[in-house]
């Protein structure tokens, strides 16, 4: 049997950022990884992290983006280890008068909570972008966001915990869970461990999870899928995106009564296009978008590439010459109300949960990883974890 102060499960980015905080404040940590270290959502991802700015008085949204966004560049600029991060800023393209509409309502709320964000016209926004179509009504400009590797990133933050001696197991599938005493026992197929404290960071996963210890914990797997051209030379330098999907649910959040909210499908039908993409440090230029309630099959379906390449091909006239060269998917954490999960978990001592960051996990885990670790030591939460709270969502399946 292994002894540690606290174990995480889940070798994403939100648990290998909550296992290198909880190991620099000085406790034993053991991670347990099914597969590899950033081997699902986590190293999947296109690699865009968000913000706006902290504003007046940042709440969860701010303390997740822009507190992530400072963990990356700590790791990128102090820590020294490269995750390709870059503060590029971030290029929100606006294709009809409908979304232009609600940029300007969005962009307005924004900058009166001290957010920075601005509306440029086309040519305005091929000055930091030359290869923007003009031909669009405009492009919204955030400064503050940026980008950098998924899997060297989650792959830094667990060399950094080891680094400060926690213990890092993949290939580990954590099969059974029990509380003793006020601590906890897990079972990892033939190996035992035991901690006083337990974290469970399993993203997609954590349903099946909550189901070891007779909890629902509604988190359901959504598939997202990417494309890759070629490596080019630098010719992208922001993250890309449109407003095509924002604007639909601006209007309608949820396709079905029982879905999470901001999908682009209803089963199989598409109600809307998203997008986001960049071009990666190799050279290639990735974008992806799609959002679909399928159950756990991660295939990639090429009709969604194809309408997600069009759309690209919209705001970035010159990919639509270029051929797809490889295509990948990867299953997002979504929680029932678009909120992230993450807190303790009342039901039993010592318990905690960091998940549901579904499709912005990647530029809010680091945040999220930092902000449960500071739970579990001080047993004192962040005001701002108030609204993450998981007894909202979370009942018992046991007698
Ligand atoms: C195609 C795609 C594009 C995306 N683009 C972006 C983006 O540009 N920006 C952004 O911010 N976010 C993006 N996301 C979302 C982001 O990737 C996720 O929200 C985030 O990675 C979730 O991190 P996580 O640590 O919670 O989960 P994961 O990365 O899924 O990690 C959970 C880990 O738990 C492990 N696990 C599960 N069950 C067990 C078990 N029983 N025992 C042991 N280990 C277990 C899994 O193997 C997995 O490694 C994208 C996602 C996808 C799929």
């Amino acid at each position: 049997m292994r002894n540690a102060d606290v174990i995480v499960i889940g070798g994403g980015i939100v648990g290998c950022s909550a296992a290198m905080f909880l190991a620099e404040s000085g406790l034993s940590v053991n991670l347990l990884e099914r597969g590899e270290v950033s081997g699902e959502a986590s190293g999947l991802n296109a690699g865009s992290i968000g913000g706006y700015g902290w504003g007046h008085s940042p709440r969860l949204q701010e303390h997740l983006t822009m507190g992530s966004l400072a963990i990356f560049r700590d790791m990128q600029l102090e820590k020294g280890v490269d995750i390709e991060f870059r503060q590029s800023g971030s290029l929100t393209a606006i294709h009809t008068s409908d979304q232009h509409g609600y940029a300007q309502e969005m962009v307005s709320t924004l900058r009166t909570e001290g957010r920075q964000i601005e509306i440029l016209s086309p040519n305005e926004a091929k000055s930091y972008e030359p290869k923007l179509n003009k031909e669009l009504i405009g492009y919204m400009f955030a400064s503050q966001r940026g980008q950098a590797d998924p899997v060297k990133a989650t792959k830094a933050f667990s060399e950094v915990a080891k680094r400060n001696r926690a213990d890092v197991f993949t290939s580990a599938p954590v099969t059974g869970l029990e509380q003793s005493g006020q601590g906890w026992i897990v079972r990892a197929n033939d190996r035992v461990f035991n901690s006083d404290a337990l974290l469970i960071a399993t993203g997609a996963w954590t349903s099946d999870i909550g189901k070891m210890i007779g909890l629902n914990i509604p988190v359901q797997p959504v598939r997202g899928q990417m494309w890759a051209t070629e490596s080019l030379p630098p010719g992208v330098f922001h993250t890309i995106s449109s407003m095509e999907s924002a604007t639909y649910w601006h209007r309608k959040p949820f396709v079905s009564e029982d879905s999470p909210p901001e999908l682009t499908h209803d089963n199989d039908l598409r109600v809307t296009r998203h997008l986001y993409g960049r071009q990666r440090a190799n050279g290639e230029v990735i974008f992806g978008g799609d959002r679909q309630l399928l159950g756990f099959n991660h295939e990639v379906e090429f009709a969604g590439i194809e309408v997600n390449k069009t759309h690209a091909g919209e705001v970035l006239p010159f990919l639509n010459h270029l051929p797809v060269k490889r295509t990948w998917s990867g299953l997002m954490p979504f929680s029932p109300d678009g909120l992230p999960i993450i807190g303790r978990v009342e039901q039993y001592d010592n318990l905690f949960l960091a998940t549901g960051l579904g499709s912005s996990g990647f530029g809010r885990g680091p945040g999220s990883g930092m902000l449960i670790a500071d739970l579990i030591v001080r047993g004192e939460g962040h005001p701002a974890l108030q609204e993450s709270d998981p007894s909202r969502l979370i009942d018992e399946t046991r007698n």
